[in-house]
């Protein structure tokens, strides 16, 4: 618990974030003091009527008062600042707030003050939190704190402090992990690299195949069209493709862990990284089909889609000399009608379970709430899909059935049909309760699990002890990427 006299925080520093963090912290019911190198040149308390309550000193005097320091001051400033007050910080809670330029992997800011002061205790902290996040309190970003530190009792203090001012904190233990904190606000989408990258080879090689087959090998369609009826095949070939991918992984998951016949071996690198990207995938497909949804919104007529609609053909007399009133009505064939029920019901599922993602709404949900709208509200939408692109697809398959693996309905099913057949296994009764088991801890004892097992612990331990300890880029620190939001949630 942290103590009364912990209730007063001094703040180092007057700039943008020192005025914020004051600011946050009074409002959050502390008392602040902020020590300035020229107290009587920093005209903090004219900018913000909540900081004209607050102390304002020199920097020795603020490091007297107070046990629990922030250093809202930059990086290249801690000697200069802290130099001769090193003494005087013998056993407080400093606070290391600052951000780097770019990345390091030798060492962190953190770690360079802890050098400067090894009396104090250096937390890492708030340096993902802006100024302007502190100051207005809106829902802008993440409100995860990440916290950092060789002592144990300062991070429980710091974290007492975050939760007060409404953040959340996450415990990353020692201060090595300052290298991997410091890392995170210099990170542009780093889990969506991959996934887009897919997408787009994916839908060059839709859209080259598309290409090929109606313009080179049957010239079916104008090169006026291809920027929406082609372009449109080609996005919704990706969308259904990206869709099942975002399934697959979970069940190669179920494979590996049936196969080694326990769940306590990490998954293969590359099945770890693709479940993990699972909720990227996700939202990439939901983008697409959606564009897929709008551009035939817009087309939906039966001079682009012939096949939806019925015809009728009128016949003019050739010497017609009285005018005759010919009424043109056409309606949806059953393909069309079929086409559009099976679309519009995937689509808004799709929708559903993407709105699940959001935090506000998943917070509303419990694990197996959540578990049904992702995973088989998810797998009912992928089967919708599937069966609106068969509606589009299988008379063309009968009238044609030697060109069958030339038509990009049945190239464009067969990884979707392959993701629903493995689930379909997955849930036969015998299947699904064995993987339960796996899942719920047990384990076959088989050479080849112990062989595994003890190979990995030989691994882990090796990793620990010579590379990963240093190494910002390890897996020892939890992993607190977007994990919450994932399109299917079985591991
Ligand atoms: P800033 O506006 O430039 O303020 C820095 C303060 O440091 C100055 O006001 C100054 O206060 C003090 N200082 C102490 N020694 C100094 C020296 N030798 N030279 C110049 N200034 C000295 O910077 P800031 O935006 O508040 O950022 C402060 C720290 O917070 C940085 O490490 C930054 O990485 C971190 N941070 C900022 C944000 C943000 O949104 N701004 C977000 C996260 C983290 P006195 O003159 O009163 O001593």
């Amino acid at each position: 618990m942290m103590k009364e006299q912990n209730r007063t925080i001094g703040i180092l520093g007057t700039g943008e974030f020192a005025r914020a963090l004051a600011k946050r912290l009074y409002l959050s019911g502390y008392d602040v003091i902020i020590g300035s190198r020229r107290p009587e040149e920093a005209h903090i308390s004219a900018t913000d009527e909540c900081l004209c309550n607050l102390r304002l000193m020199t920097t020795e005097e603020c490091i007297e008062s107070v046990s629990i320091i922030f250093l809202a001051i930059h990086a290249e400033h801690f000697k200069d600042l802290l130099g001769d007050h090193e003494d005087k910080l013998n056993g407080k809670i400093v606070v290391d707030v600052s951000n780097r330029d770019r990345p390091s992997k030798s060492n962190s800011n953190a770690e360079y003050l802890q050098t400067l002061i090894p009396q104090a205790s250096v937390v890492k902290a708030f340096n993902v939190i802006s100024a302007y996040a502190l100051e207005n309190d809106y829902n802008t970003s993440s409100r995860q704190v990440f916290i950092a530190s060789n002592n144990d009792l300062a991070r429980i203090d710091v974290s007492n402090i975050a939760r007060a001012m409404n953040f959340t904190p996450i415990d990353l233990g020692n201060l090595v992990a300052a290298r991997r904190i410091e890392k995170h606000p210099l990170l542009l989408f780093p889990d969506w690299g991959r996934p887009c990258g897919f997408t787009i080879v994916l839908f060059i090689i839709w859209l080259l195949y598309l290409i090929f087959i109606y313009y080179v090998e049957q010239t079916i369609y104008a090169w006026d069209q291809i920027f929406v009826k082609v372009l449109n095949k080609a996005i919704c070939m990706t969308g259904i493709t990206v869709l099942s991918v975002t399934y697959l992984p979970s069940s190669f998951a179920a494979i590996f862990q049936v196969y080694y016949g326990t769940k306590h071996i990490r998954f293969a690198g590359w099945l770890d990284k693709w479940l993990k990207n699972r909720k990227q995938l996700g939202l990439i497909s939901f983008t697409l089909i959606t564009i897929h949804v709008l551009m035939s919104t817009l087309i939906m007529s039966p001079t682009y889609l012939r096949s939806w609609y019925h015809s009728t053909k009128i016949t003019i007399p050739y010497n017609m000399s009285r005018a005759y009133e010919l009424e043109n009505i056409n309606w949806m064939t059953w393909k069309g009608e079929a086409a559009c029920m099976t679309g519009i019901f995937s689509f808004t599922i799709l929708c559903l379970v993407c709105v699940s993602t959001l935090p506000s709404v998943a917070n509303s949900l419990n694990w197996r709430e959540w578990r049904f709208v992702q995973s088989k509200l998810g797998h009912v939408a992928l089967l919708l899909a599937v069966v609106h692109v068969l509606v589009m697809g299988i008379p063309g398959w009968l009238k044609n059935p030697k060109r069958i693996y030339k038509s990009i309905t049945f190239l464009s099913s067969i990884l979707p049909w392959l993701t629903l057949l493995l689930k379909l296994f997955f849930t036969i009764p015998y299947v699904d309760g064995y993987v339960t088991k796996i899942r719920k801890g047990w384990e076959r004892k088989e050479r080849r699990c112990q062989a595994k097992c003890v190979r990995q612990k030989k691994e882990d331990l090796g990793v620990m002890n010579a590379k990963d300890a240093a190494n910002p880029e390890s897996g020892l620190f939890p992993e607190y990427t977007i994990q919450m939001v994932s399109f299917d949630e079985n591991e």
